[in-house]
């Protein structure tokens, strides 16, 4: 699918300068084919184009969009439910929902070559399989509590097939992460997403059962997940939509500001990717503005929520007159975000740079940030089978963990894979401080957990 939608877009490039009309907001990916779909008899400019240009803050305000264009089904561009925002709004520009203060750039066209009508097959075959086919994300807490990314699988009555996709649902959203954590290293640092995680840390995925009307557009399946008491603040949903009307839409705030009080670290946010672009990628785009990308203000802004600097999950043209420039030239990093990391997410923005002085995905709190380096502590060692010489040290299982480092008195005593390492060469009659650490997949070393404190017996 990625590849799919990178020779689409490296298409797009080349017909650029043929573009005379075009849907307003296409998605990623997926813009490309409005170019040459879109230019047909009976398609009309939905949107007065934007003549913003600096890079000023929100007072710059876009014009409201004139009226939703027609639907293009075939694509999945279906715009029922989407309300012009009108001026004033803190939408305009883009489409209002009904749901909180939440705005969209309006549906996501299928990429070239993907027909939505056709059903992503699964990926994982089931739930027993998913740990060992990279399925895992990084368990942070009681994977409960707290700001958390939660996936749902949504369906109509009599088309419930959780089981049958409920592994894959968990693969994909796995590889969502990999893209976000993957982009960090690129500045240096660590971002998982912070899930909703079972017990054998993949994500949780939730069976929402909701009516077929609200399947229909985006706004009404918001308010049927909202009806089930998903529209917690404290929550973003990815919702794994068994449909075949759309390819993907994400709901975005548009709030540009430092700091974490920006309306981006506060859910409800909904994502909803149909079940022809079921995927990883899809899925990251739209957990993306979910997240808070891109804003307007942003150096290399489409003014439509994306960025015109590819490669870059976020960036197409998605409106007419858009032009993109090839800045980061390795087609691989359509799937990473931010080429350069200068529009929406770094870990490591330069003093005084745009992401340092507006809102920066990568501090969202909806993000795990530089997972167990200093975030987490390592769990509290018991000492048993005390000897003169020997102890054997023992520990819960923490699920991120790769290994675990064990010190006594601070120096190191040893690494075990297990949650059970024997020490020796101890002296009798001697008191010893006792810490793990966690050593997680990424290779980082979390702070030692409790201090346990054993006596050695004296030697007899
Ligand atoms: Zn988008």
């Amino acid at each position: 699918m990625s590849r799919t939608s990178g020779i689409h877009k490296y298409q797009r490039k080349t017909r650029l300068a043929v573009i005379a009309v075009a849907a307003t907001a296409g998605l990623a990916g997926g813009a490309v084919t409005v170019t040459s779909a879109m230019a047909g008899p009976g398609a009309k400019p939905a949107a007065e184009a934007s003549t913003r240009t600096g890079a000023s803050h929100q007072e710059d305000r876009p014009a409201p969009i004139a009226a939703a264009p027609k639907n293009d089904t075939r694509r999945g561009m279906v715009y029922d439910g989407l309300t012009p925002a009108p001026k004033g709004d803190k939408c305009v520009g883009m489409y209002k929902l009904s749901e909180g203060d939440l705005c969209s750039h309006g549906p996501d066209a299928a990429p070239k070559g993907v027909d939505i009508t056709k059903d992503a097959a699964p990926v994982v075959r089931n739930a027993s399989a998913a740990a060992g086919s990279g399925s895992q994300v990084v368990c942070d807490g009681d994977g409960k509590k707290g700001n958390r990314v939660q996936v749902l699988y949504v369906h109509a009555p009599g088309q419930d097939r959780f089981a049958q996709y409920r592994a894959s649902f968990k693969k994909w959203a796995a590889d969502a992460d990999v893209i976000y954590n993957e982009s960090a290293k690129e500045t240096g640092g660590s971002r998982h997403i912070r899930y909703v995680t079972d017990s054998d840390c993949t994500a949780s995925v939730t069976n929402v059962e909701v009516p077929a009307s609200a399947l229909g557009d985006f706004d009404a399946t918001n308010q049927a997940v909202t009806a089930q008491g998903h529209n917690r603040p404290d929550r973003k949903y990815v919702m794994f939509t068994d449909a075949n009307l759309l390819c993907g839409i994400g709901t975005l705030t548009g709030d540009d500001r430092p700091g974490k009080d920006n309306r981006n670290n506060f859910g409800p946010s909904y994502a909803r990717v149909d079940s022809g672009c079921w995927n990883g990628h899809v899925a990251a785009h739209e957990l993306g503005h979910n997240l808070g990308a891109v804003n307007d203000s942003a150096p290399n802004s489409s003014k439509h929520g994306h960025c015109t600097d590819e490669w870059d999950l976020m960036c197409y043209s998605d409106a007419p007159g858009v032009e993109m420039r090839n800045v980061c030239q390795d087609r691989n990093h359509e799937e990473r975000l931010d080429c350069h990391h200068d529009d929406y997410f770094s870990t490591a923005p330069q003093p005084g740079s745009y992401l340092a002085t507006h809102w920066n995905t990568a501090n969202s709190l909806f993000l795990i940030p530089d997972a167990a380096k200093g975030a987490g502590t390592g769990p509290a060692p018991k000492a048993s089978h005390l000897t003169a010489r020997s102890a054997v040290l023992t520990w819960k299982a923490v699920p991120s963990a790769k290994s675990y480092q064990i010190r006594l008195n601070g120096r190191d005593a040893g690494r075990s894979t297990s949650t059970t390492l024997r020490v020796t060469g101890l002296r009798a009659g001697t008191s010893y401080r006792a810490t793990v650490s966690v050593r997680d997949r990424d290779g980082h070393t979390s702070r030692p957990g409790p201090t346990v404190t054993f006596r050695t017996p004296a030697s007899s």
